[in-house]
């Protein structure tokens, strides 16, 4: 059987760097500069009988002011919908108003499906306690069904949620 995960964030915190851990191999481009990636890229991780489609989903964040932005809005919004679970992917240093809208949308597109919310980078952050205060933030905003401090580059935690995808399907 087979489900799809659909990884969801602003521009910049790691989306594409997650999407090629977990697959082990370059599919997604990362760069530094944001954007980079304005369409969906997928990735399949295979376990037995399992299989999980994994989708890199940018645009979320998007105001939907300009046609062309509602567009790819509305392509966004699709992979949610059909999504087993979603990966809500946050940097651990900074919150900001793009992430915001992205939580805004995953409240509008909210059907029962499990949301999981990645703190990445936290390679970055030297002084694990300082991350609490953060993760306090987190849990008000919305009943994620886990939180998961991770480190797209280093690796930190991809298992958890590569188990989390599996188990969703
Ligand atoms: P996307 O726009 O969300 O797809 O973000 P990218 O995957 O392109 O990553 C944006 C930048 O953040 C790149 O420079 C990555 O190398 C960097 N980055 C991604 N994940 C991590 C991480 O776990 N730790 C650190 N320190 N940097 C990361
Ligand atoms: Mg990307």
């Amino acid at each position: 059987y087979c489900g799809m995960v659909a990884i969801v964030g602003r521009p910049n915190v790691g989306k594409s760097t997650l999407l090629n851990k977990i697959l082990g191999q370059k599919v997604s481009i990362t760069s530094k500069k944001p954007q980079t990636t304005r369409h969906r890229i997928m990735g399949i991780h295979t376990d037995g009988p399992k299989q999980v489609v994994f989708i890199d989903t940018p645009g979320l964040h998007i105001e939907e002011r300009r046609a062309i932005n509602r567009l790819m809005n509305r392509a966004a919004s699709s992979s949610l919908a059909d999504a087993a679970l979603v990966v809500f992917v946050v940097d651990g240093m900074s919150w900001t108003a793009d992430d915001e809208m992205v939580l805004k949308k995953l409240h509008h597109n909210d059907d029962g499906r499990k949301i999981v919310l990645a703190i990445n980078k936290v390679d970055n952050i030297k002084d694990k306690e300082s991350l609490f205060p953060y993760l306090e933030l987190m849990a008000t905003k919305f009943p994620f069904d886990d939180i998961l401090p991770i480190s797209a580059t280093q690796g930190t935690n991809i298992q958890r949620i590569l188990e989390l995808s599996l188990n969703a399907l």
